[in-house]
């Protein structure tokens, strides 16, 4: 089956997906329809304030595909603010990937449901020094080996090999 592009991973699927301008009759809105792999594109370094490289490695994308896709997604968001447009959080292509957490101190491993923004601390004994990996995402993947499951504490993502594309 072919397919245009590789899934992209997210860690974030937003709560509010729909944002409105004020005062503004809905006859005469417009919308913007924003990806939810857009939405974590800027998530990631505009929000969370990733190097452009660790975000490209977080979703699973060559830095210049990374580049093409936070350009585009901040050109829908300045539309938005600019033309007082509606903004709509929908669709795009990608598999959700939620971090995996491991505490140093008492080994306990857990994944995050990307929910949280925080900084994230031991469910079990409260602990802050974690390490975080990456786990291959359910679903089909295109040209990236997942058959490393044990692999991932070789990089701290969870990929010590393997460029995408
Ligand atoms: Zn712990």
């Amino acid at each position: 089956m072919p397919r245009p592009t590789k899934p992209r991973w997210v860690e974030f699927i937003p709560d509010v997906t729909y944002f409105k301008p004020a005062g503004v009759p809905m006859s005469e809105l417009e919308e913007v329809a924003l990806g939810v792999d857009e939405a974590e594109a800027i998530r990631l370094k505009d929000y969370v304030g990733l190097e452009q490289e660790a975000c490209a490695v977080r979703m699973n994308l060559a830095q210049s595909t990374f580049q093409r896709i936070l350009t585009g997604a901040r050109s829908k968001v300045a539309q938005a603010l600019v033309e007082g447009k509606a903004l709509r959080i929908e669709g795009g292509n990608y598999l959700v990937s939620p971090l995996t957490f491991e505490c140093r101190d008492c080994k306990h491993e857990w994944a995050n449901s990307g929910q949280s923004s925080g900084e994230p601390a031991c469910p079990e004994c409260g602990g802050t020094h974690l390490e975080s990996f990456r786990k291959v995402p359910v679903g089909e993947m295109h040209g990236y080996s997942s058959d490393r499951p044990r692999g991932r504490r070789h990089g701290r993502h969870g990929r010590g090999q393997g460029r995408p594309n």
